[in-house]
């Protein structure tokens, strides 16, 4: 309905797309994939008025959903086709799990904060994935029983590559992960290929603590 909150938003998320066009993003399934997902859905009712402004919003626990343009930085980089098993550490909000599930075969995501994971897996389902497998718990160690995944996007910034996830790399798997102090860090891209691991640098970045086994101590 014309003026309806939803309507709104639909129009709000149209520009979202054609920002992310104009900041350089240009694969199609990638922009799809934004289109079909209502970013507001996966946040706090005091700030979904802002759902589709091209930053990152606090989401409650000290987290944020992130920049959208970053999202759709990883998503671009991994070049992903449809047929791929992929690792999400650190679910926030649920929003990029969704991103992922319209364009790979099967997300599996790892949170820990309990009040997120829960927040998030009604989101999730709400948006209607169903190739999604969540764990809440620490995923620096990756999610071994899956394992091998064709592609790991990690959300949270550690002081180094969590070595736990190179090894669970398939060949030919790619690894995002920011590295770096707790205030900012260098997104890096991990590659396993005839087995040797390729990692080089992709962008500054700044990314809430990846806090676990492999990452800091606490926030
Ligand atoms: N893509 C998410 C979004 O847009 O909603 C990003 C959320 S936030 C930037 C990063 C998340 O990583 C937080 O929810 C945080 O609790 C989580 N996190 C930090 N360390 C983690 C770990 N070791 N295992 C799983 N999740 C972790």
């Amino acid at each position: 309905m014309a003026g309806s909150v939803d309507g709104q938003m639909t129009g709000a998320r149209r520009r979202l797309v054609e920002l992310l066009r104009d900041k350089g993003i240009h694969d199609i399934s990638v922009l799809r994939a934004f289109d079909l997902t209502a970013r507001h859905d996966f946040m706090p009712t005091g700030v979904r008025h802002r759902a589709y402004e091209d930053t990152s919003i606090p989401i409650g626990s000290g987290q944020t959903i992130s920049q959208p343009y970053v999202h759709a930085r990883y998503l671009e980089t991994l070049a992903l086709t449809g047929h791929e098993k992929v690792l999400e550490v650190g679910t926030g909000s649920g929003y990029q799990t969704v991103l992922l599930s319209h364009l790979v075969a099967q997300v599996f995501t790892i949170e820990r904060i309990a009040a997120l994971f829960n927040t998030a897996r009604e989101a999730i389902r709400h948006a209607g994935a169903t190739n999604v497998s969540m764990l809440l718990g620490d995923g620096t160690v990756g999610w071994r029983e899956y394992a091998p995944y064709d592609a790991i996007l990690v959300s949270a910034g550690g002081p180094s590559i969590p070595q736990a996830l190179v090894e669970q790399l398939a060949e030919g798997g790619r690894l995002l992960v920011p590295v770096g102090s707790k205030d900012e860090q260098t997104l890096m891209l991990v590659t396993k290929r005839g087995g040797t691991v390729v990692s080089r640098e992709i962008a500054p970045v700044r990314f809430v603590p990846l806090v676990g086994t492999q990452g800091w101590d606490r926030e």
